[in-house]
């Protein structure tokens, strides 16, 4: 959430005069800058600024408005500058969705060049609504599909011995995806029991590689 600024911070950022009666207080008094009819009288500030409503008025010249047109009369620029370079700033602090997320390299490994979510937000908002969507969904399945191919990688290596180098073909495999998984694959690698379908992908693994299953073997042994 963006907010404004605070008329009073403003007004001793460009180191307006406050009547010292006033300094701090929700209504306070300054010199006016834009008429400066009190410049040469004591005691007399013309300028009145209300911190809580953030509005500020002359009574002298009836110069007046919100804090976005004092910022804009103070620093030379037109309202509309100042309300786009809030609306800028707000941009970047808007929170976005996780496919706007996915870096260049991670798009280009779906196949996507970069993607213009700003363009696609301002051409169509339902249809970036649903694009966002469906490549974030596209992205999650391609991370699934590494997980399961990672997890065949390792149990091949456990068997094999050569899980340590397993586990750094899934170290480099996550650096690259900037995903992280490897914690949770090996602690379903030395599970007692585990789902079926990692069963199911041990004995597809060992298959690949021409290693027997350990569970046959152990079989065999009984
Ligand atoms: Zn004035």
């Amino acid at each position: 959430m963006n907010t404004l600024p605070n008329i009073l911070e403003l007004a001793q950022a460009h180191s307006l005069e406050f009547d010292p009666k006033t300094f701090n207080k929700k209504e306070a008094r300054t010199k006016c800058p834009f008429c400066m009819e009190d410049s040469n009288r004591n005691n007399k500030y013309y300028l009145s600024l209300n911190e809580h409503k953030g509005v500020f008025k002359c009574w002298v010249c009836k110069e007046s408005g919100g804090v976005l047109r004092f910022m804009a009369l103070l620093e030379g620029k037109s309202e509309q500058e100042v309300i786009e370079s809030f609306r800028k700033k707000s941009g970047s602090a808007y929170k976005r969705h996780p496919a706007e997320r996915l870096t260049r390299h991670q798009l280009s490994l779906l196949g996507y060049p970069k993607i213009d979510w700003i363009g696609n937000r301002k051409y169509d908002y339902e249809l970036y609504k649903a694009y966002r969507e469906k490549i974030y969904l596209e992205w999650k399945h391609y991370v699934q599909r590494q997980k399961v191919f990672a997890y065949k990688q390792l149990f091949v290596g456990l068997i094999s011995g050569s899980l340590k180098e397993a586990i750094e073909k899934i170290e480099e495999l996550e650096r690259e995806l900037h995903e992280s998984f490897k914690d949770e694959l090996l602690e379903i690698l030395f599970q007692d029991s585990k789902e079926e379908q990692y069963v199911e992908l041990e004995e597809v693994a060992v298959e690949m590689a021409g290693i027997t299953h350990p569970y046959n073997t152990l079989l065999i042994k009984h």
